[in-house]
């Protein structure tokens, strides 16, 4: 490594890349680790990593790169997806073209997707890929990854209000949240009814430094839920929410029999669940669920 490059913290592909969808040509940008670039610090609730600024690279901010964005059109998907787009999926992509530029540049207006990302083009790439998934072929898992992406979106955002707190970026966080929870809510309803696999989809974070797996998936659907659910509705909310504590029970019950469990997990359920039990018996709303004897979740531990 050359002098002038030892402080970098990313870099450009050697290899010029050419946008399945409007043939733009151009560089992919990617993060450089190692050298003390990342000192990794506490892992949320929500399973995001967070990461102490170093001395020599100020604040390295890993989330902002694993999205490739085409700079011409802003076409944008995970890099590993960014080729597997078919034929009717590239005419929807085309054709919401100038829509989809228009739309992010109404969040972020100076986004230069050719040089070295910041926070506003990461965050615009987890937007812009939450709606390109919506025309990717249902073998990519493009639900789950809508759901990460959003959940992403979700944080940046709220990095973005710790910066610049008079911009309103923490209203954009919670409209991104609740993005997360319908995505995380529509996807385990696909695994389940066979519409899209969430255990092939690959890499499920929610964050780069961990896969959590399916397992993750399981909890922060019940976590996003709990926090950015629909609560209009007072009846459907008790029921999403006894739902939720039915599968968190099930997430720390399981890990008492296997210890295979990551522990995050199994302590950060542990406490969801008691979270919400507490919420649903405040709300009068838990009438039966553990009253009646047998039903307690937490009592199945198989
Ligand atoms: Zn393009």
């Amino acid at each position: 490594m050359t002098e002038a490059s030892a402080s970098r913290v990313s870099f450009f592909s050697k290899k010029e890349l050419e946008c399945p969808v409007c043939e733009t040509k151009f560089y992919r940008e990617d993060i450089l680790t190692g050298r003390g670039r990342l000192i990794a610090g506490e892992l949320t609730n929500e399973l995001r990593r967070l990461y102490e600024p170093s001395q020599k690279y100020g604040e390295v901010n890993p989330l902002i790169y694993p999205v490739t964005v085409c700079p011409g059109c802003y076409y944008a998907a995970f890099s590993q997806d960014f080729f597997e787009i078919e034929d009717g999926g590239r005419t929807e992509i085309s054709n919401d073209s100038d829509e989809r530029i228009r739309a992010v540049r109404d969040l972020f207006d100076d986004l230069d997707f050719r040089e070295p990302r910041r926070l506003q083009e990461g965050t615009a790439s987890y937007y812009l890929a939450m709606r390109c998934y919506d025309s990717m072929p249902a073998e990519l898992s493009p639900t789950i990854k809508q759901g990460i992406s959003s959940l992403r979106a979700a944080w940046l955002c709220g990095d973005f209000h710790r910066k610049s707190p008079e911009e309103n970026f923490d209203y954009l966080s919670r409209v991104f949240y609740r993005k997360a929870c319908f995505f995380y809510r529509l996807a385990i309803e696909y695994e389940q009814n066979g519409k899209e696999s969430i255990a092939n989809a690959g890499h499920l974070g929610p964050d780069m430094d961990q896969n959590y797996g399916y397992d993750g998936v399981l909890y922060l659907a019940s976590y996003l839920e709990f926090y950015y659910g629909p609560t209009t509705d007072e009846e459907r909310r008790a029921e999403a929410l006894r739902r939720a504590k039915t599968i968190v029970a099930r997430l720390f019950g399981m890990g008492r029999a296997s210890k295979q469990k990551p522990s995050a997990i199994l302590d950060k359920s542990r406490d969801l669940y008691a979270q919400i039990r507490e919420a649903l018996d405040e709300d009068g709303e838990d009438n039966g669920d553990n009253g009646a004897g047998g039903d307690d979740p937490t009592e199945s531990t198989e």
